[in-house]
């Protein structure tokens, strides 16, 4: 018998249910990859993260060689290909992660019927993705938690899966491959940012080892310092799923401390915003809770946003960062955010387009639902709360490093003087673009009535 495990955002053979399942299920699985037409054409794909998917197919075609099997690559519409290779090596299950996405909920939904037509059977697993499934936890009366605090005190208490290892031989059934993508066939022809991180399970693994060992017990008190830099990167990993979250959880619940307590609700962040979105999949582009006020129009502010010549160099680093490195820093998302939204009064829909342009880690839920949630649109207990660049740069950046780092115009400047070039003479910086105590005061009136 055969059973095909057809892989999304799970690019990994550690603790992964579906190849589990498919291994322990069969004699021989098919370890799938459809690049898949559909992801395409809903714009979802850009150059960063074609390559680090690139890098990640790789990676596990080579693990799965390391153990007797291969990846088998196709290409086209996803449910017409899994259909095609379940009939080519007759076998009687499909594997398949859960999703939240309303793109993963119609793939499962197609790939079901198409598989019923030939009276096979698709099998979907739970808590994949993330460390509990999606709609595991509920208040009482509603479908899924809007507040972060109540669903982190049941995610904490609830008990996650117990990890798994990788299976230790697969054995493939004769059948047809493409060759591994290139960046370039998964879509990412145009420029990428020259500070990618390397994709991939091996890498993954590499980085939670070093995280563990070098950053964890230092997060705590660490993680909100911008120059320091000193959050795990795993973003990323998370993302394409080279790394399982539940496995990265227990690991840390195993280490212990207040570094690795902190780095845990993190993660319970990421499930949190997964769970809204499997509830409410309209929410990756419409208003979560409705704003009544109404946004401006102002291309050249938005312009100088995305190019990082704000006037403002604390957001001006973090936008330069994010183009150089495809990546930018927790706290700077925050800030850039709040400055767009509710400073410039830009619809966070354009901040997150450019984001998922960009982010190597771009992820819909985490991405559209932490965008919401600056924007006062989401689920934000406090969404009248405006991030004012300088108080920020004075607490998050207070001697300018972060600052000078990504912004060469200025690395002359010594110390916190940086964050106001305009009391500086003879440096040649974009004048601010808006007026920060008049855009609070235009924020909260609006607001307010
Ligand atoms: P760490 O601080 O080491 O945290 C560990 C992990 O916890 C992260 O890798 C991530 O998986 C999870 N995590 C941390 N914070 C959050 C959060 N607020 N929401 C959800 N999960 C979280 N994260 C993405 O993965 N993809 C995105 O597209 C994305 N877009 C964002 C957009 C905005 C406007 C904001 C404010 C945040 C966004 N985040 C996104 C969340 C967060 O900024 C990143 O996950 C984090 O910066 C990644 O760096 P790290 O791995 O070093 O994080």
């Amino acid at each position: 018998t055969a059973s095909v495990a057809l892989f999304t955002a799970d690019l990994r053979v550690h603790d992964n249910p579906v190849l589990r399942a498919a291994a322990d299920g069969a004699s021989r699985v098919v370890p799938l990859f459809v690049v898949d037409s559909g992801i395409r054409a809903a714009g979802f794909v850009a150059p960063n993260r074609a390559a680090f998917l690139a890098d990640c197919l790789a990676d596990l075609d080579e693990e799965l060689r390391k153990r007797g099997g291969r990846l088998v690559v196709r290409r086209g519409d996803v449910v017409a290909e899994t259909r095609r290779v379940a009939a080519e090596t007759d076998a009687g299950t499909v594997h398949l992660a859960a999703g939240v996405s309303g793109y993963a909920a119609r793939r499962e939904r197609r790939l079901r019927a198409a598989l019923a037509e030939d009276r096979r059977e698709l099998r979907v697993h739970d808590a994949s993705l993330t460390t509990l499934p999606a709609g595991a936890l509920v208040p009482a009366g509603r479908d899924h938690y809007a507040v972060f605090t109540p669903y982190l005190r049941r995610w904490l208490a609830a008990e996650p899966r117990a990890v798994r290892g990788a299976p230790r031989v697969i054995e493939v059934p004769e059948v047809r491959s493409e060759r591994l993508p290139s960046a370039a066939d998964l879509g990412g022809g145009g420029e990428r940012s020259p500070g990618l991180p390397a994709g991939g399970e091996g890498a993954a693994r590499r980085r939670m080892r070093a995280w563990e060992r070098d950053g964890l017990d230092g997060y705590a008190d660490r993680h909100d310092d911008l120059a320091g830099d000193a959050t795990s990167r795993l973003s990323p990993y998370l993302h394409f799923g080279c790394l399982s979250p539940t496995e990265l959880r227990r690991r840390a619940e195993r280490h212990g401390g207040a570094g690795a307590e902190a780095f845990v609700r993190q993660l319970a962040w990421r499930d949190f915003h997964h769970q809204v979105l499997a509830a409410r999949p309209d929410a990756a582009w419409a208003d979560y809770r409705p704003r009544h006020d109404r946004w401006r129009r102002a291309p050249d502010a938005v312009e100088a946003w995305r190019a990082g010549r704000t006037g403002f160099p604390l957001v001006d680093a973090a936008m330069r960062q994010l183009r150089a490195e495809g990546w930018m820093h927790n706290r700077a998302r925050l800030l850039v955010a709040s400055f767009l939204t509710k400073s410039l009064y830009q619809d966070w829909r354009i901040g997150a387009r450019h984001f998922l342009a960009l982010l190597v880690d771009g992820d819909l839920a985490n991405n559209q639902l932490n965008w919401q949630w600056v924007a006062g649109t989401g689920t934000d207990t406090r969404p009248n709360r405006v991030l004012n660049p300088l108080t920020q740069a004075r607490r998050f950046d207070p001697r300018g490093d972060y600052v000078r780092r990504w912004v060469p115009e200025l690395a002359a400047v010594a110390g916190p003087a940086v964050h106001r070039p305009w009391r500086l003479d003879g440096v040649d910086y974009p004048a601010p673009i808006v007026d920060l105590d008049a855009a609070a005061d235009r924020f909260r009136r609006a607001r307010h009535g």
